[in-house]
């Protein structure tokens, strides 16, 4: 038996359902709007906007239907040119969660994420604060601001040392899920904060695409999907502005207690001069502290073996 779906706009939807009605009988499928059934085909419509044409007369009733459905199809596509997760124009003044992640392409340091609500009549306030786009501050002026920060909204900070990091990778979990899973619990975290206060909406800053960032949650419990996403949206409003300084603050805060421990100065980022520190630690201290202080899988570790070897000879 064949079988041929058609995707159509609801104006469509209702010429087939009227072109049908004599055939349309009570039974209605879940989800459905109407089942039709004549001779050599039933026709279902629904609500999905789908039909579903089944039978030896399929492909003929479809055909009536097929040109215009194509004609649809082709319109929409033109109307979401990026896609239906880009938040509203106006967002730059309502009351949103949002939430950024640092530290994913450090060698060393961890990975931390930070969800944070900003209210519309907060935004002034944090304007006077100086928080804007991280990258436009230095470290120093972003640890001042963090302090101030935390005090004034809500927030959740999440950090993944690399221990747990390392474990997690190793156990064939990608950075990609890392972050989604810990982006999912700040929110999770700051909503909870809020016990009930109303908020416009939710930004994540974008690291993956949503289909991709929806699987990688697709075995949690709980999973916030009523989300918008921009990349570069420390731009895009405030709170992810706020969220990326709180993480950055922790991320330095971090680093400093770790060059403390290990009494090394630890370079950021993850190039020549990181292979450089991690060939030192190798050679003074032993290979097994990298576990501890860097993100093991990064193509540094083998670089930093290399130099270290070297350096005996
Ligand atoms: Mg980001």
């Amino acid at each position: 038996m064949s079988t041929i779906v058609l995707e159509v706009s609801n104006s469509t939807m209702t010429k087939i359902q009227n072109h049908y009605i004599k055939a349309t009988g009570e039974a209605q499928p879940p989800g459905s709007l109407f089942l039709a059934k004549i001779s050599d085909c039933t026709i279902t419509g629904y609500k999905s906007g789908k039909v579903m044409f089944q039978g030896k007369g399929s492909q003929r009733e479809a055909e009536q239907w097929q040109s215009s459905a194509l004609k649809e199809n082709k319109q929409k596509a033109k109307r979401q040119p990026s896609h239906e997760w880009a938040p509203p124009s106006n967002i730059e003044n309502q009351s949103i969660i949002g939430s950024d992640e640092v530290g994913t392409g450090n060698y060393f340091g961890p990975m931390t994420v930070a969800a944070a609500f900003v209210h519309s009549e907060k935004i002034p306030l944090l304007k006077e604060l100086g928080v804007k786009d991280s990258k436009y501050l230095s470290d120093e002026t972003i640890k001042q601001i963090a302090r101030d920060l935390i005090h004034t909204i809500p927030y959740s900070l999440l950090v993944l040392h690399n221990e747990k990091y390392n474990e997690l990778q190793q156990a064939g979990m990608s950075q990609g899920k890392m972050k989604a899973m810990l982006h999912n619990r700040a929110l999770l975290n700051v909503i909870a904060k809020l016990r009930g206060t109303a908020y416009d909406g939710i930004l994540i800053d974008q690291f993956a695409i949503p289909d991709v960032y929806f699987r990688y949650l697709a075995n949690e419990q709980e999973v916030i999907k009523d989300v918008y996403f921009s990349t570069r949206a420390e731009a895009v409003h405030l709170s992810v502005a706020a969220a990326s300084i709180i993480a950055r603050y922790s991320f330095l805060t971090e680093m400093d207690s770790l060059n403390e421990q290990i009494g090394i100065i630890l370079p950021k980022g993850a190039g020549n001069q990181v292979d450089e520190a991690a060939a030192t630690i190798i050679a003074t201290k032993g290979k097994h502290l990298l576990e501890r202080y860097t993100k093991l899988h990064f193509a540094n570790t083998q670089k930093a073996l290399k130099l270290a070897e070297q350096k005996k000879h």
